[in-house]
């Protein structure tokens, strides 16, 4: 899993030891076993989010693990040019290539532990698949794209588009050095990660490794989940088992523990996961297909809209169909 990597952990900064006695651990409330589907033309996917009440998941919508997977030459898969209205996406390539395109002329290619943070706002089209070399090679392919909801007064915000290529993540050591941690976005400890989000969210991706323990400082504002991307772990102070696909929501609190395994899978040698969370936005959602709205109202003038070509229109020079 390249993402992006260290020589020397040790030479990173270190996240601060956690007083037990001063720190409250977050309780595990839930954990769930994403079930996969496709997505696009189709490509595999994990719903990462699916069986969780969208109050837990507030201010997140909608989860995908996309991938891991090994693509014979001719098989990479991605979607056709499609509308989103009233939330951002954040696409995170661990490995593998996604192109990238949409109407406000934004565009580029996403890969190796890149980031894309795409504001639908009021409305945008865009398309997402593997470059054409990809497409004709084959290849690994294994990213994460997850939703943010934005609140009712922010879902008419002009969209835009920001590319964190790989070389801007934060990373960081946990304090004895058993884990490495990228700051994709928002702030742990007061290093901050390179995503600019308008609704307020930590997002990590932390390798960890066989039998070491990682506890993270938590915003007690915000909600907290792990999802397990690869290998084997404990999570909380009861130390709940997790594996692979799965994911765990915490309740109030602090601090976020997770414990790998100290045996692990020969293809996934360490634990692999995504710590996300951020300020719950607590109004009413209304989602539909690529639309996420307040009421039904909305999402019906969404999709009026959408046909009407009041969400952009696909550039002359565009790729994909
Ligand atoms: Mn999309």
């Amino acid at each position: 899993m390249p993402a992006v990597s260290v020589e020397n952990i040790l030479t990173l900064p270190r996240l601060p030891e956690l007083d037990p006695l001063t720190s409250v651990e977050r309780p595990v409330l839930a954990i769930t076993t994403a079930p996969k589907g496709v997505e696009g033309e189709g490509f595999p996917v994990r719903r990462a989010f699916y069986g969780l009440d969208q109050r837990v998941l507030d201010p997140f919508i909608h989860m995908d693990q996309m991938g891991e997977v090994e693509y014979g030459p001719g098989e990479p898969k991605g979607t056709a040019w499609h509308p989103h209205r009233g939330f951002e996406t954040v696409t995170y390539m661990i490995d593998g290539t996604f192109q990238h395109q949409d109407s406000t002329g934004g565009g580029g290619l996403i890969t190796n532990g890149a980031t894309q943070w795409m504001t639908a706002g009021a409305g945008i089209l865009h398309i997402e698949r593997p470059p054409e070399a990809l497409i004709a090679s084959g290849g690994l392919f294994h990213g994460i794209q997850l939703w943010v909801n934005l609140p009712a007064d922010e879902k008419w915000t002009p969209p835009r588009y920001q590319d964190i290529g790989a070389t801007r993540v934060t990373l960081l050591a946990s304090h004895d050095g058993g884990a490495l941690v990228r700051v994709i976005a928002g702030e742990i400890a007061g290093h901050k990660g390179p995503g600019v989000t308008h609704t307020p969210i930590s997002l990590l991706h932390a390798t960890v490794n066989p039998g070491a323990e990682l506890r993270l400082p938590w915003r007690r504002e915000f909600n907290g989940l792990v999802y397990v991307l690869a290998g084997r772990g404990t999570v909380g102070a009861t130390r709940a088992p997790i594996g692979t696909g799965q994911l765990a929501a915490f309740g109030e609190g602090d601090v976020i523990t997770v414990t790998a395994d100290v045996t692990q899978e020969s293809r996934s040698p360490n634990l692999e996961v995504l710590v996300l969370g951020g300020a719950p936005i607590g109004e009413p959602v209304a989602w539909y297909g690529p639309f996420v709205m307040n009421t039904h109202e909305e999402l019906a003038q969404a999709f009026d809209d959408f046909r009407r070509g009041r969400m952009g229109t696909i550039p002359a020079a565009h790729i994909g169909n």
